[in-house]
């Protein structure tokens, strides 16, 4: 059931050992990039500083905006001709950033993502459909090599073009599949539509949820329509990618792999770290990464360490499901919201369909928020009144959870555009 039972079970002390080996390594690597050199001087820090872990904290953060400024090569840390593939981020929230690794960078991270895979249950004789986008995004790639490494047989659909992908699935019996969640929502809508019941109609049993924030009543909700059993995946292209955390069987929070980065949380407003168990930002350090490694990256993603250890026997921490990005909060009427609030309620009210949009307006220095809900094709064309029941049952219920009372419009399924990567859960309309 391990992949590498010794490292995933590994002693915590002996865990901190090779964390500060590991430390130690990348530190003295990172001095000489351009970015790091430059910072060590000012500081005046060097990998000589660091003794313990705690010592961690005498190096400064790494930003988003940092990458952002010394794009495109002023982080890397060996010489050009080592490194031998880039990725970049989505650019959720701004320009993309670039990543570049080595050839054993990439050796480290399909390791990862075969421990992953490994530890939720897939296998050689599995077929794999990855229904990711290749090239630049990192869950393409990522997850593809990753299950090459265990041996699967790997179909490497991209995103997108959901006849096909069904299709696929059927053709090739297809038993584990990567998707973004809000697209296997989208993609059951297809599956109605060629009158298709995926729980009968393919064999899928594993799916890997990555690339986006969803809830827990949002994973049930796919689980159900699929028949599968999916585990959450996290992971960001600054290390590396999906890969950094993944569920376990226990599907009880994402284990975290320390044995490859070095785990902060800290209190986004004080930069100072927060006790264990408490919520804040997550801060990751690279341990194993000899092309670009970042150090005490400030991820923005609001998570907490479980810090009870795990029934399944890893020692490797876990990170609670996602909450966000500092970056996601709206503030309405002096209320602080997360996206993900709103999709919590909407998960539970029975009739809402796959899909959902806030959106923001400010009239006369007067915030608004309009919730647009699609809802199924029947409930849709059916009676009024009963639509109207549903209507006013999702503004009761987003206010119980909220406290404001939005707006709610509800529009026929599949009316929302729907990309094919991470979903676009609001459009903010005051900053115009
Ligand atoms: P970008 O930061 O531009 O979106 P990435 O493609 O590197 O680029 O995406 C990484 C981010 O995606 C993470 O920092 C996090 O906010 C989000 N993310 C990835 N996987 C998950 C997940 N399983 N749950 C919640 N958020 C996730
Ligand atoms: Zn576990």
């Amino acid at each position: 059931m391990y992949w590498e039972k010794d490292l995933e079970t590994m002693d915590r002390k002996k865990l901190a050992e090779l964390q500060l080996s590991r430390l130690k390594d990348t530190l003295a690597y990172a001095e000489k990039s351009y970015y790091y050199g430059k910072t060590y001087k000012e500081k005046k820090i060097n990998a000589d500083s660091i003794r313990s872990l705690h010592d961690i904290q005498k190096i400064p953060f790494t930003t988003k905006d940092d990458l952002r400024e010394h794009w495109p090569y002023g982080f890397i840390a060996v010489d050009k001709d080592e490194l031998v593939r880039m990725h970049s981020s989505s650019g959720t929230t701004g320009r993309a950033t670039v990543i570049f690794h080595t050839a054993n960078d990439l050796a480290v991270w399909s390791n990862l993502l075969a421990r992953c895979m490994y530890m939720a249950g897939m296998r050689k004789s599995d077929v794999f459909q990855n229904m990711m986008t290749y090239g630049l995004f990192t869950g393409g790639l990522g997850f593809h090599y990753g299950a090459e490494k265990i041996g699967a047989l790997v179909i490497p659909a991209g995103a997108g073009n959901s006849k096909r992908q069904i299709q696929l699935m059927r053709d090739f019996v297809t038993t584990a599949v990567h998707v973004i969640p809000s697209y296997a929502l989208h993609l059951s809508t297809v599956f109605e539509e060629l009158k298709l019941d995926p729980r009968k109609d393919t064999s899928v049993k594993i799916a890997f949820l990555g690339a986006e924030p969803h809830t827990e009543k949002m994973r049930r909700k796919i689980e159900e329509i699929y028949g599968y059993k999916a585990f959450n995946s996290y992971g960001l292209s600054e290390m590396n990618g999906p890969g950094v955390a993944f569920e376990c069987p226990y599907q009880d929070g994402m284990h975290i792999w320390e044995d490859s980065f070095l785990v902060e949380i800290i209190d986004p407003a004080t930069l100072q770290p927060v006790a264990d168990g408490e919520e804040g930002e997550l801060v990751m350090t690279t341990l194993q990464r000899a092309g670009m490694p970042i150090l005490r990256y400030r991820t923005k993603d609001l998570t907490r360490i479980i810090p009870e250890l795990c029934s399944c026997g890893r020692t490797h921490r876990r990170i609670e499901r996602i909450k966000g990005r500092t970056d996601d909060m709206l503030i309405i009427k002096g209320v602080n919201i997360f996206p993900m609030q709103i999709e919590k309620k909407l998960m539970e009210i029975p009739g809402v369909g796959t899909n959902f949009l806030i959106i923001l307006e400010r009239k006369e220095f007067n915030d608004s928020m309009t919730v647009k809900v699609e809802v199924s094709k029947e409930l849709f064309s059916g009676e009024l009144k009963q639509l109207e029941m549903l209507r006013k049952k999702i503004i009761e219920e987003l206010k119980s959870e909220i406290l404001i009372t939005p707006k709610v419009d509800l529009v026929e399924q599949d009316i929302i555009p729907k990309g094919e990567g991470k979903a676009v859960r609001v459009i903010d309309k005051r900053k115009d």
